[in-house]
This record gives structure tokens, C-alpha cells and sequence, in this order.
């Protein structure tokens, strides 16, 4: 999944949830959501180095070592969890990585003929070669485009009122 939606997804529903939390903090934070795919970058480790549950639980640790604060530190695992949840619902994930050196991918769904497929499987781990002949188009989707556009239109929305009061100066 790209970025943008990464950062979006789980920072509109904690916003939605906790409409009155720090907004510097859900906005701040919400860059963690994006981290995972750091190792993207690097050669050979794309959806198992940072990809695994074990990378969100050590960073939010380090993170409450360093801020001694709790809930920083768990909405850090929240958005970092996110990342994992989102990446395995549209794809597959070495989870379990160093001590399961494979992918898992976890397929459900209904199809048209009113079949419901449930089926768990794993993959050997993919170079990034491989991987982008499979996903060539990563940093920006249709997908994304029409999140944005959507969350343009409800702001619209929300703050007609301000954005008619600002052209009528
Ligand atoms: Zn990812």
C-alpha cells in the first residue's frame, strides 16, 4: 500500500475515535505509519526487515524509553501496527521474520457466485526486483487519488462556512 493512504487511514480513524486527542501528536506520530517501508530502500528486505510484529513492539518500546510516556508510545504501536494490517490486507508479509523466514499472506473473500474463500498461505521472500514487476506502480495509486479526494470533498463540506467567509473578503 503507499504512503499517503498509510498515513491517512489510521490518523482519520484516531481522529474519528479521539476527536479530542493531541492533534500534534496523532498528526506527528502518524509519520511512524509510513516507516515500515523504509526498508523498500533497502536491497532485499522489503516486506519482511520492517515488516514483522516484533519491529512495531522493539521501536514503541524505544520510543517510551526515550519519552517515558505512555500514551505516546502507544499511539506509536497503534500507527505502526496499522501499517502491518493495512500492507497484509492487500498483500503478503514475512509476519514472523527473522524466525519465520517466509511470507504469509492470508486470502479471504466472497466472490460474485456467493463462494466464501478462506485460505492461508506462504511465500519464499521476494527481491525488490520481483516485487516491483508485480506492484509496478508504488508511491502513488488510483486508490490514493480518490482517498484524497474524497477527504477533500468532506473538508469542503466541514469548513464551507470558513472557505465562503474567506472568498467573500
Ligand atoms: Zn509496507
Amino acid at each position: 500500500m503507499e504512503p499517503i493512504l498509510h498515513f491517512l487511514i489510521p490518523l482519520l480513524i484516531l481522529l474519528a475515535l479521539y476527536p479530542r486527542i493531541d492533534r500534534r501528536l496523532a498528526f506527528g506520530l502518524a509519520l511512524l505509519a509510513v516507516i515500515p517501508d523504509i526498508d523498500f530502500f533497502i536491497d532485499f528486505t522489503h516486506r519482511f526487515l520492517f515488516h514483522n510484529i516484533f519491529f512495531p513492539v522493539i521501536l514503541s518500546l524505544m520510543i517510551y524509553f526515550f519519552t517515558r510516556s505512555l500514551k505516546v508510545s502507544l499511539i506509536s504501536l497503534y500507527y505502526l501496527m496499522s501499517h502491518l494490517i493495512l500492507d497484509f490486507a492487500t498483500g503478503s508479509l514475512a509476519l514472523f521474520w527473522p524466525l519465520y523466514q517466509k511470507l504469509i499472506e492470508i486470502k479471504i473473500s466472497l466472490n460474485s457466485a456467493w463462494i466464501f474463500k478462506f485460505h492461508i498461505g506462504t511465500l519464499p521472500l521476494r527481491t525488490i526486483e520481483e516485487y516491483m514487476t508485480s506492484k509496478p506502480s508504488y508511491f502513488f495509486t488510483e486508490m490514493g487519488i480518490m482517498v484524497l479526494f474524497v477527504l477533500m470533498v468532506m473538508l469542503i463540506i466541514k469548513y464551507k462556512k470558513e472557505i465562503i467567509r474567506y472568498f467573500r473578503k
